[in-house]
This record gives C-alpha cells, structure tokens and sequence, in this order.
C-alpha cells in the first residue's frame, strides 16, 4: 500500500537515507494525500494506461500511479534518490525506474512499445526546466494523450491565458495549439517539503487529435515569437522589424487589413486562428 504521501513518512525515509535536497534539481517533495489524490484522478489514469512520471523523487506519487495504472515509467535525474526509489517502488513490478536527464532523452523512442497502450505524462515538475520539458513533450511527436503536471502558478495561468490578457503570450499559444489547458487545482506551498518560493498549480493538458488550424507550423511560430518580443508595440511594427521574417511594414498592414484588423493592433490581441490567418497571407 502506497504510504509516502504523509510528512511523517516522507521524513523518516530522507532521515534513514540522510538525502539532501539539492536546489539546482527543483526538488520540492509533495506530502498532501490529498493534493496527490487530485493530481491522478485530474490524470484519469486507468490499468489501460502507461505513464511517464518525470522526477519521481522519492517515489510518493510513483506508489500511487502504479497501483492505478498498467504500467510506470519514472524518469529521475538525482542519483542519490536512486537507491531510496529502488527501496520504495520494490513492492510494484510494473514500475521501469531510468536514471537519466529528461531532456536528454528521446521520448518517442521511450514510449515506444508500449503495446498501443494510451501513454499519460503525470508529474509534480522541477519548476527550473517546466516551459523545456513540456514543450518538448509537445513538440516532439511522441504518442501522448494527456500531460498533468504540477507548475508554478504563474506559468499555468500564462499556459491557459487567451487573448487580450496580461499572462497571454507564446507560450499560450504554443500549448493551446497542441493541447486543451485546463487548470484543475491550485496548491499552496505547505503542501511541499520543501516549501516552494511560490504557488503551485495543477494543470492537465489533453492532446489536439488534429491541430486546431491549418497553417505552416513554424513560420507561424516565428510570427508569433516576433510579435510578443516587443510586447508594446503594434504588431506591423513589431514584425517589420524582425530579422528573418523577410515581411515589410506594409504587407503586414495590408494583411491585416485584409483580415479587418486596424493597423495598429498588438499581438496580444489575436487569436490562433487570426495568428494562423495572417501566417498564411504573409
Ligand atoms: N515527484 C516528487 C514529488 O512529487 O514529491 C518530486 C517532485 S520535485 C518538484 C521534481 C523532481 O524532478 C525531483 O525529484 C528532481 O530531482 C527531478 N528532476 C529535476 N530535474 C530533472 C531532469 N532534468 N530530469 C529528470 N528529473 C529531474
């Protein structure tokens, strides 16, 4: 029985093992039953599934998925929390523990041979590599249907933020062209051993089946990154000056234009689609 989620327990396993937290990893421990129970069921995760669990840390939330779910892959960068997990996780046999950088690793290559099994990204994220990790998880084409993930607050509100808002930017539009955002919870510090600097948030990411627009990809990409470097100028002035767009002034006027946008309107204000249209014009 999984029984980690509690202060008392998760204490005297780092004691025992005399582990140090090392801040450069972003480890911030979860010890609420509670807010572990939210992450998996806000995850869905069922004995169909396979999930990838990025830092498992002590294996807290690893216990509980794998009671859950078909099968367990935990990715875990710390080797002194390697020895403390092969401790944890030796009652489940159907966890594969990889002591590895999840950055460095292929990811399609990882959920491969997973039987067509629906593969689920469940994790509490080391908060240092969050935009990293999650738009390589998006970008890069491995056969993923959900991403629930623990995040700064900050960055959940900006990964579902729409236009118009303070948070909304490239990275909302990066995710929401991939994925649907729902934040389903919001995590206070002192759900955390640590405690974070921060608050936390929980947000689960469901995979487009067939992108939300037509458009070529990165081209569209490299208009939107230009749009909201400079976020306070209009969006003509903005993309006429960047290098390597090749677009004048003018033709963005015109194609705005052509949308029935006003000259001056700022990134800010366009949706998907409207970024997708002009890509597509230009
Ligand atoms: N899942 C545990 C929990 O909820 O208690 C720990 C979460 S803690 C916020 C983040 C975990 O990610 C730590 O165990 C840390 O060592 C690990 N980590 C940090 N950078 C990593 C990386 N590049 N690749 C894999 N794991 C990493």
């Amino acid at each position: 029985m999984a029984n980690l989620g509690i202060p008392r327990n998760t204490i005297e396993v780092l004691q025992r093992h005399n582990f140090i937290f090392q801040k450069k990893y972003g480890q911030n421990f979860l010890i609420d039953p509670n807010v572990l129970e939210r992450v998996i069921d806000a995850a869905r995760v069922t004995e169909e599934d396979c999930v990838l669990e990025i830092g498992p840390g002590i294996g807290t939330m690893t216990q509980l998925l794998a009671e859950r779910a078909g099968k367990v892959i935990a990715v875990e960068i710390d080797r002194n929390l390697i020895p403390i997990l092969e401790e944890t996780l030796s009652p489940y046999s159907n966890v594969t523990l990889i002591n590895e950088d999840i950055l460095k690793l292929d990811i399609r290559e990882l959920v491969q041979g997973q039987q067509g099994r629906p593969v689920k990204v469940v994790a509490n994220l080391p908060y240092y590599i969050t935009t990293p990790i999650v738009m390589g998880l998006l970008e890069g084409g491995a056969p993923l249907k959900s991403i629930t993930v623990m995040v700064q607050k900050e960055v959940a509100d900006r990964m579902q933020a729409g236009p118009g808002t303070k948070e909304y930017g490239a990275l909302s539009l990066a995710v929401q062209y991939y994925a649907e955002p729902e934040v389903v919870a919001n995590v206070p510090p002192n759900c955390f051993i640590p405690r974070p600097s921060v608050g936390s948030a929980v947000i689960r990411l469901t995979k487009h089946k067939t992108p939300p627009v037509r458009c070529h990809e990165k081209k569209m990409f490299a208009i939107i990154r230009a749009s909201f470097n400079q976020r306070r100028k209009t969006l003509a002035n903005s993309l006429g000056n960047a290098a390597g767009l090749g677009v004048s002034r003018d033709r963005v006027v015109e194609a705005l234009e052509e949308m029935g946008l006003p000259a001056m309107v700022r990134g800010e204000a366009l949706t998907l689609e409207q970024f997708a249209e002009l890509s597509n014009r230009l």
